[in-house]
């Protein structure tokens, strides 16, 4: 039977999440993408066993990672299989419900019926008893708030999740779904809302003050802005890329405004001898209440130059001046739908 690392605590920084208990990897890896049927067994297994050794101890999914929907979760289930589940009191595993999972009226968004329904079938394919955090994946403008979060308290206390969190609400509708859980007595933990160098609107809709006077912990996704800010699209589209897969990265995004943008902090990870991933990485994290970096991998050694972004984690005033130069708005909020009810 594979074996961890013995090692594997000393290097990774865990972070408190927000006032709660529990502790998170400065650094966290999901299955979002690279996880499919599309992609090799024997490379998920890899990614998430070096996750592993390296001390990332957060793995997060969601009903819908694919493709086909589901099967992230199922790939999760046979890479615990095969050795991880020996390790499941050192591992906090996420799942969500709220886009399109199944046909039909039950399918998709916030209702009670969807997201029960919904947990027990995550929990079917990863082959689990409970996950550590459920989330409610988006904001459902047609179902009241209180059903969502009642159904995300049930699924605490049924013994399903043993917290629970929100991804890609506004500061608005996380007050008020925060007011409703604290009630409830089951506290939300977390929220998941996308953020990087050239997605900052968490910044500006005050989520991250927001979040801090609440106590609650943030969990940044896609701070790489699913790759751009990485040398991979410096010269050119690469085959073997997710701009090229056609699926949630538009190609449209890598715009000359947007690459010239790319390019100076490039030079600027440079200058600090990171990579341009590292620096981003190591960027969104600058903040004390953001908790971990939720990134992707597709190769092992993509995982392994990410996490090392934390060896170098400082910012001199005259490198945050600077990237702020260059550090604009890309357009390229593709959950803003969810922010904006
Ligand atoms: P990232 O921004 O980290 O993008 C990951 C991609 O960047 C990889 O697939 C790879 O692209 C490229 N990459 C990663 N590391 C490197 C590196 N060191 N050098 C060069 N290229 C690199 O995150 P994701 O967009 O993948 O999202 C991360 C996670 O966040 C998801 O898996 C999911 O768990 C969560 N998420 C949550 C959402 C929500 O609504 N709550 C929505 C989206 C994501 P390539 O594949 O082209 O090689």
């Amino acid at each position: 039977m594979w074996q961890a690392d013995k090692n594997r605590y000393d290097s990774m920084t865990y972070q408190r999440c927000g006032n709660s208990g529990l502790q998170l990897p400065a650094v966290s890896l999901g299955l979002w993408h690279n996880f499919g049927d599309d992609a090799l067994d024997q490379t998920k297994l890899a990614i998430c066993r070096r996750a592993f050794d390296l001390g990332i101890t957060h793995f997060d999914l969601a009903n819908n990672y694919g493709p086909p929907p589901g099967s992230a979760e199922a790939a999760f289930g046979r890479i615990l299989k095969q050795g991880l589940s020996g390790y499941r009191d050192e591992l906090i595993i996420s799942s969500k419900a709220g886009y399109d999972m199944w046909p039909g009226p039950y399918g998709e968004w916030g209702s009670r019926k969807y997201l029960i329904a919904s947990c027990d079938q995550s929990l079917k394919r990863m082959g689990l008893d409970y996950v550590d955090i459920f989330y409610s994946h988006r904001f459902d403008p047609n179902t009241p708030l209180e059903e969502t979060m009642m159904a995300l308290d049930h699924i605490v206390r049924s013994g399903r999740a043993l917290y629970v969190g929100i991804s890609s609400y506004n500061t608005q509708r996380t007050r008020e779904a925060v007011a409703i859980l604290q009630e409830l007595k089951t506290p939300c933990l977390i929220h998941q809302p996308s953020y990087s160098m050239i997605n900052r609107w968490i910044e500006d809709d005050g989520l991250l003050d927001t979040l801090e006077d609440l106590g609650i912990g943030a969990i940044v996704f896609s701070p790489l802005a699913q790759g751009m800010l990485t040398d991979k699209y410096l010269n050119g589209i690469p085959d073997n890329s997710r701009a090229m897969q056609g699926k949630s990265l538009n190609k449209d995004f890598l715009n000359d405004k947007n690459l010239a943008n790319i390019r100076a902090l490039h030079d600027i990870a440079q200058q600090r001898n990171q990579s341009l991933a590292q620096m981003a990485i190591a960027w969104v994290l600058r903040d004390p209440r953001v908790t971990s970096a939720l990134i992707g991998a597709s190769s092992v050694s993509q995982l392994e130059n990410s996490v090392a972004a934390l060896a170098n984690r400082d910012f001199s005033d005259a490198e945050l001046n600077e990237i702020d130069q260059y550090a604009k708005d890309a357009d390229i909020n593709i959950w803003a739908a969810s922010i904006e009810k």
